[in-house]
């Protein structure tokens, strides 16, 4: 019998299965290797490329310029906190994480984040995913989104954002750093793998304009192998 024609109407977010995904991700193991789907190698490249960013982010920005260590910064779809390690518990006071699975967390708060959390700058972790996460009003000064967001749906994602709106200090930043989609009719792509979406530019785009978020600054990631999709971060502020 033939394979039934694949419906081209349904959208690629309508695959997405929280509990497929957290079970995907509950059976890797608590390393970098498994958070970088097999390319630990660009931890390093990838955490310098996002100090560089922050860093010309605060270069032009007039209530959190260079100098002083942030105040608060979130690493949300965190995982064993490598960007917090790497690089967030180097530039805030405080990061708070989000992750829905927790093993991943406790592998941060009892191993190598274990100094950190001693002296309160590892924050509060919160074991959720970014769909149920409440965060209080303007907390942040940094929200880090990392490889994460393709397990939200377009709606969750949009809805996700305004929360997040509301939790950021004046001229705090969003930031957005996803792999993008090279289809070539230009939509998005389901990852059977871990259940997640793989977004186009576009798309991110006007996910962001519905909930009043401006671009205020975005590059592409440099030095990644050709044959991965392009990586490019985003830097967000509410609009006016
Ligand atoms: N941002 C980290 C981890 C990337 S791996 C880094 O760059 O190293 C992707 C992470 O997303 C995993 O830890 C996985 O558990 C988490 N995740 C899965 N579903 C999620 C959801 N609904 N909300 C937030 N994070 C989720």
């Amino acid at each position: 019998m033939a394979d039934a024609p694949a419906d081209t109407s349904a959208q690629p977010d309508a695959s997405i299965n929280h509990a497929a995904a957290l079970e995907y991700w509950s059976s890797n193991p608590p390393t970098v290797n498994s958070m970088l789907g097999g390319h630990p190698q660009l931890s390093r490249i990838d955490l310098q490329s996002s100090a560089n960013f922050l860093a010309k982010l605060r270069r032009s920005s007039r209530t959190h310029s260079p100098g002083k260590p942030l105040a608060r910064a979130v690493d949300c779809g965190a995982g064993i906190g490598r960007v917090t390690l790497g690089f967030l518990a180097k530039v805030a006071e405080v990061v708070d994480l989000v992750e829905p699975v927790e093993k991943f967390t406790r592998e941060l708060v009892a191993g190598q984040g274990r100094g950190l959390k001693a002296v309160g700058k590892i924050g509060e972790v919160f074991n959720l995913g970014l769909e149920e996460w409440m965060p209080a009003d303007n907390t942040y000064d940094l929200i880090w989104n990392q490889w994460c967001l393709g397990h939200l749906t377009d709606v969750q994602l949009v809805e996700y954002f305004c929360r997040c709106k509301g939790a950021l200090v004046r001229g705090g930043w969003i930031v957005v750093k996803e792999n993008m989609s090279t289809d070539l009719e230009g939509r998005d792509v389901f990852d059977e793998v871990d259940n997640s979406v793989t977004r186009t530019d576009g798309k991110f785009r006007t996910l962001f304009k519905q909930c009043g978020l401006k671009i205020v600054a975005t590059e592409v990631q440099r030095g990644f192998p050709k044959e991965l999709y392009p990586v490019r971060v985003y830097a967000l502020q509410p609009d006016g």
